[in-house]
């Protein structure tokens, strides 16, 4: 269950988390930037990686390596175990009902690409509607208006308030039988606003409309259930997550899966080809066709057993089950991260000049502003100089920015192993550029 919003001191007091230990996990954080110590406040972008993780991969290219699902040797199959594994890890991250609704692809970008074309091509003709809402990243956007254009759908944004919320009543009026698919965006990247998907798609069921959810940035933040949802397709984005580059996540229910096309054509997913006729796998392996990224996989598996380990070390005791464990490592990050958020968001509201974008009451460890009297590329190259990484521009959100009335903010996004004192070096950082600009 999704506990920000119900922070709860005195448990938080007595769980097991020690942030110095975490940092201690994530070697990249010792680095100096400029001659300070790196402030890595970019996690939005891509999150950095445990140890735990970099052994995996290591011990994957000097062990293990071999392509999977083909080989009779003894390198194939381990490669194939290992890989098979990581989906059944996934499966319990996700809460699915079946390790072959997880499909692997190259990331979140292409997950939304191949439900787009795929499911699009078979579902959507002239006249229908795809909703997508104000605050969606360019990659729940685009792919949907290549598909529409194609088809001769449309593609309509559902409004958001000034403080970076859904406009539910806009939403529920736009909803007809014309619409088709409702493609949202589950945590916005720019405004760190939790949307209320669960609500989102039981509107969207009742009018008869499939739901695809951009869980990129739910995934490193909070717990997802995909059958608690009842979202149609999730996904992820796993680089975001502490896991390796190159690797995300669809995930799909069976029976669309099944009636889908295949998106790409290549080895591993026929079952026989011949030249009059040919037959595709079963599910996942439809959608997985050619060598995947194997080493990727593999270490997306331990990243879900290093976040699983953080929960039996939260709680103080063994949790065998990996549900169970992904439940209280998601239950003491998320109440840490509710505790920096808002002490974040207060600290940057109080600089005189700040403008926050994405004031939420339920939102994640995104930190977004404007500055009266700086660009937001000048505030990240100044930040830079004395060692903090943030990200500055429209962060693939320009209807987002238009919508906002910016052209672009400067966005620090936290992670497990951000501190109060780094948030505090970024107040310092901002104060420097206001005397510099001001
Ligand atoms: N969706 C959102 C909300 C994102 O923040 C991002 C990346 O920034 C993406 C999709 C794209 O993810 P990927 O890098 O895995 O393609």
């Amino acid at each position: 269950m999704n506990v920000i919003g119900q922070i709860n001191e005195s448990f938080f007091a007595e769980s097991g988390f020690d942030v110095n230990q975490i940092r201690a996990e994530f070697p990249i954080l010792s680095t100096q930037v400029n001659g300070k110590p790196l402030v890595y406040l970019d996690n939005g972008a891509s999150s950095q990686k445990p140890v735990a993780v970099i052994e995996a991969m290591d011990a994957y290219w000097r062990e293990t390596n071999a392509n999977v699902h083909r080989g009779v040797h003894y390198l194939s199959q381990k490669a194939t175990r290992e890989f098979d594994a990581s989906r059944e890890k996934v499966r319990a991250f996700l809460g699915a009902k079946h390790s072959h609704e997880i499909i692997f692809t190259a990331g979140c970008t292409a997950s939304i690409n191949l439900v787009a074309e795929s499911w699009g091509r078979s579902n959507l003709k002239a006249g229908d509607e795809i909703l997508i809402s104000t605050m969606e990243h360019h990659s729940n956007i685009v792919p949907w208006q290549l598909i529409a254009q194609r088809v001769g759908a449309t593609v309509l944004p559902i409004p958001i308030s000034d403080a970076g919320e859904i406009d539910l009543d806009a939403y529920r009026g736009m909803l007809s039988e014309r619409t088709k698919m409702v493609a949202i965006i589950h945590v916005s990247n720019s405004l760190g606003t939790i949307n209320p998907v669960k609500e989102i798609i039981q509107m969207a069921h009742a009018a008869g409309a499939k739901v695809l959810v951009d869980g990129a940035q739910a995934g490193p933040h909070i717990r997802i259930n995909v059958q608690d949802l009842n979202a149609d397709f999730y996904t992820l984005s796993c680089h975001k997550m502490y896991a390796p580059t190159g690797i995300g996540v669809l995930y799909g229910k069976e029976t669309l899966l099944n009636e889908m096309p295949p998106y790409q054509g290549g080895g591993d997913m026929i079952h026989t080809v011949s030249f009059e006729k040919t037959t595709y796998a079963p599910l996942p392996y439809k959608f997985e066709a050619g060598t995947p990224n194997i080493a990727g996989v593999i270490g997306l598996g331990s990243t879900i057993d290093y976040l699983a380990a953080l929960g039996s070390r939260f709680e103080n005791r063994e949790v065998a089950d990996i549900s169970e464990a992904l439940d209280a490592a998601f239950r003491t990050l998320e109440a840490r991260e509710k505790e920096l958020t808002d002490y974040g968001m207060q600290v940057l509201g109080d600089i005189d000049g700040v403008r926050l974008t994405g004031t939420a009451p339920n939102k994640v460890g995104i930190l977004a502003f404007t500055l009266d009297c700086a660009h937001p590329h000048d505030v990240g190259t100044v930040l830079d100089n004395i060692g903090i990484a943030v990200r500055t521009g429209h962060h693939c959100c320009m209807p987002l920015m238009k919508r906002l009335g910016v052209p672009a903010t400067t966005r620090a996004s936290l992670a497990m192993y951000n501190t109060h004192e780094e948030i505090d070096e970024l107040v310092v950082g901002i104060k420097k550029v206001k005397e510099l600009f001001g």
